[in-house]
Order: C-alpha cells, then sequence, then structure tokens
C-alpha cells in the first residue's frame, strides 16, 4: 500500500505521515529530509544552489544515514532546499530512492509536494494536507519562540510561492487527491480524517 501526502511547509503533513504509518505498519519517508541534505551541504560546502551541475552531483552522492537531524532543522536550511528543489537535475538524482522506498513491503508513506503527482502518481490514498498561512505561522513560532511571528510569516509566504511556481514538480494537489484543511483541526482530527478514507 502507498499512502502519498503533499503540501505546503508546516500544515501538518509529517505529524500525520508518521502517525499513520505507525498505526497502519508502513515504511515512513519525509521526502523534505532528502531536498534539505542537498540544500545542507550545499550550504557547508559553499556551492551556489542555483548550480545545477554541483547540486546534482551532490544529490547523487547523497549519504542518506550520514546527517544529524538538528542540522536539518531550521528555515536557513529549508530555503537552500527550496532552491536546489527547483533543479531538476537534482530532483532526478532522488527519484530512485523515492520510488524504491515505496516499493517497499509492506507498504509505505510519503510527504512532501509531488509524492502524488510525480513520484507515486499511482497511490492508492492520496492525500493534500493544507492550512492557512497565519495557522501554519503560529505552529512554527510554537516550535522557535525566539522568532518574531512576521518573519516566519514572511518565510514560508516566500517558500510556497518559490514551490507553487516552479517549473518542475510544483507543489499542487494531485487531480485525485483528498484535501484537508488544517487550520482548525487538531493532529488528533486529521488522523481520523484521514483514517476514515482508508478505512471507511
Ligand atoms: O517539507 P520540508 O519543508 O522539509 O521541505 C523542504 C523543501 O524541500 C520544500 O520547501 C521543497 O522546496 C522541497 N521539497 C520538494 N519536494 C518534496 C519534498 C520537499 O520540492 N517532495
Amino acid at each position: 500500500m502507498i499512502i502519498a501526502i503533499d503540501g505546503p511547509s508546516a500544515a501538518g503533513k509529517g505529524t500525520i505521515g508518521r502517525a499513520l504509518a505507525l498505526k497502519l505498519g508502513l515504511h515512513y519517508l519525509d521526502t523534505g529530509s532528502l531536498y534539505r541534505m542537498v540544500g545542507f551541504e550545499v550550504m557547508r560546502n559553499n556551492a551556489d544552489p542555483a548550480d545545477s551541475q554541483a547540486c546534482a552531483s551532490i544529490a547523487q552522492s547523497l549519504n542518506v544515514g550520514s546527517f544529524n537531524d538538528a542540522d536539518l532543522r531550521g528555515e536557513k536550511v529549508g530555503s537552500f532546499a527550496s532552491q536546489v528543489a527547483a533543479l531538476p537535475q537534482v530532483r532526478h538524482a532522488l527519484l530512485k530512492f523515492q520510488r524504491d522506498f515505496a516499493a517497499q513491503k509492506p507498504g509505505a508513506v510519503l510527504d512532501g509536494r509531488d509524492i502524488g503527482t510525480v513520484i507515486c502518481p499511482d497511490a492508492d490514498y492520496k492525500f493534500f494536507i493544507t492550512a492557512s498561512v497565519d495557522a501554519r505561522a503560529r505552529r512554527r513560532a510554537l516550535e522557535s519562540p525566539s522568532t518574531e511571528i512576521a518573519a516566519i510569516k514572511a518565510e514560508i509566504e516566500a517558500r510556497d510561492a518559490r514551490d507553487s511556481n516552479r517549473n518542475v514538480a510544483p507543489l499542487k494537489p494531485a487531480a485525485d487527491a483528498v484535501i484537508i484543511d488544517t487550520s482548525d483541526l487538531s493532529a488528533d482530527e486529521v488522523l481520523t480524517r484521514v483514517l476514515s478514507v482508508i478505512q471507511p
């Protein structure tokens, strides 16, 4: 079974993806972390995030087990990730890893931006998890209380715009995705809604 969860940042994809995988006994992959690994390496090597050859070569030689979760968090790495994610060569380099992951038995939950549209277009279930910019900024502010909410909102809007307007695999719901707006829902309510689609 393959479950695709797409949506913008801080909408709750990861929380729901992890809970769903645990509940259904499936593997779970946060595909954003792959782009963050590339972004982190580009940043660490002082490479140019617009240099498609340099970024693709980093993506091709990525050792996914070698990263520290704490290094990958944060908006700076997120911003680098979204710049390298706009490069077709980088997306191509990460494609096989994601498809192989999805093909594992007994199945997998993958979250990202293009899972239902590009990585797993034949997924058994597709969800597009979204929320208002204000709700997402409030959630991020709880994770980093020292940052101004206006700054967080501006970063979210900039990343949404870059992810939605790029030419390759832009952020958008698959035609057959179930869209859930989580602005006024708790994580438990979202999980109940998702499960009601999978196990009616
Ligand atoms: O989900 P997260 O915020 O960690 O993703 C970081 C960035 O990686 C996103 O802003 C997006 O540009 C990129 N990404 C992507 N496709 C995915 C997952 C993430 O382009 N499937």
